[in-house]
């Protein structure tokens, strides 16, 4: 355990992320152009320098500063130990310093295989080009006791919006100097983490819009693509997790889940089975696959995951149905040159959960135009697909490319 850096941003996304979304077969998606603000928690070493705005713009935030931290002390009940400093930015300097730099890109590279051999964006799509353009949305962001502000983005004199993302930003403030978080070891895990994190922050920004006169509306899952809602899941679901255990045992109940956090997105989404000690399994492989293979990349992926998959080519309903009844996942991606295996061990709450799931990745597999070769073997251009169900655990394996490749695959993985 260890304290993490809390570096934590604000965006602003205008439009509806319609860019990813001539790809989904699903009609269900309402292409709405919605504001939303939300938040992003990335790690960097701010080295940002104090621009020179004018005086009277710096004054404003600093009285508002003033304001909304007496009002998050009296309010979430605790006092900050030091001086909170504001960097006032522009958003050429944070697209120059904050943006591509940020991404380890060895990392998004495999993502990017994940996601495009899960069917959740299509072949041509770029990540990297998708992940660095979120910079350009930057409204504010915390590291250790300073809050940095966007100039363009963050208006003092708009007294509720401004107020309400210092609220948020200064519980990231508190969080850093009171709390501590372990380093997630999966993606499945940090989402959760974040969820904890954002969610803490956002309910009591909402707290602070409400008692001054305002609503805060809170980003839906159904208004993104499923990349992008895999992106927002902290400030979808963290807010009604922690408002869930606010509800029933006030913020001293909100401080002690800091002590056990949600190690899960399934245990985010619902909060009744997290109250209840319910905690998932992990998964593992009993063998390494050899024969020149390497192993790039272990994780566990987790019932929203799995949920946006098959969103992307399914229905909203049918997605949430067969996502739920997850209990742990391991996936792992190997290299051989240009070759790629993933095989993904998926454990289910019981047999029918296990068939329900499996049923519904059949039909996206239909969806997607692949073609079922022989029993339980599909076949896309690029890749093939296998699916064995036992009892309450389900392997997908996927090997590109098709072909031979598959059946030496195959048999360097059987049985683990
Ligand atoms: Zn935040």
């Amino acid at each position: 355990m260890r304290t993490r850096e809390w570096v934590v941003l604000i965006i602003v996304i205008a439009a509806a992320f319609s860019f990813t979304f001539s790809y989904f077969s699903s009609l269900y998606y309402h292409q709405t152009t919605k504001t939303v603000t939300v938040t992003e928690t990335i790690e960097l070493t701010p080295t940002a320098t104090t621009l020179t705005p004018d005086e009277e713009y710096r004054e404003s935030v600093q009285k508002l500063l003033q304001d909304v931290m007496k009002w998050v002390e009296s309010h979430r009940g605790l006092r900050f130990k030091e001086e909170v400093d504001v960097v006032i930015l522009t958003k050429e300097w944070v697209i120059e310093h904050w943006g591509i730099g940020f991404l380890n890109l060895t990392e998004v590279r495999l993502e990017e295989k994940i996601l495009k051999s899960l069917f959740i964006i299509p072949r041509d799509f770029n990540l990297t080009k998708f992940k660095a353009g979120r910079a350009g949305y930057l409204i504010a962001a915390s590291a250790g006791n300073k809050i940095y502000i966007v100039k363009e983005a963050f208006n003092p004199n708009e007294r509720l919006r401004a107020g309400g993302i210092l609220a948020h930003e200064l519980m990231h403030v508190l969080q850093g100097e009171y709390f501590e978080l372990p380093e997630p070891a999966t993606s499945d895990e940090r989402d959760a983490l974040n969820a904890l994190v954002e969610g803490d922050a956002d309910l009591l920004s909402a707290h602070y819009i409400s008692e001054h006169g305002g609503v805060k509306s809170n980003p839906l899952e159904s208004y993104f693509d499923p990349l992008t809602a895999l992106w927002l899941f902290p400030y979808t679901y963290g807010k009604p997790f922690v408002e869930y255990v606010y509800e029933k045992e006030g913020w001293s109940g909100v401080n002690a889940l800091y002590e056990n956090p949600p190690r899960s997105t399934a245990e985010v989404l619902h909060p009744e089975k997290y109250l209840e000690g319910w905690r998932p399994l992990k998964p593992s492989f009993s063998s390494k696959i050899g024969n020149g293979w390497k192993l790039m990349m272990q994780d566990t992926l987790g019932e929203y995951f799995i949920r946006e998959m098959l969103r992307a080519h399914l229905s909203f309903f049918a997605a949430n149905e067969s996502a739920e009844g997850w209990r742990g996942d391991v996936i792992q991606l190997y290299e051989k040159g240009e070759a790629y295996l993933i095989r993904w061990k998926i454990v289910w709450e019981n047999r029918e959960e296990a068939k329900e799931f499996t049923d519904a990745f059949r039909e996206l597999l239909q969806k997607v135009g692949a073609n079922e070769t022989s029993t339980n073997i599909w076949t896309t251009a690029t890749e093939v697909i296998s699916i064995k169900a036992s009892g309450t655990e389900v392997l997908i394996e996927i090997v590109s490319p098709p072909g031979e490749m598959m059946k030496e695959a195959v048999e360097a993985a059987s049985p683990s």
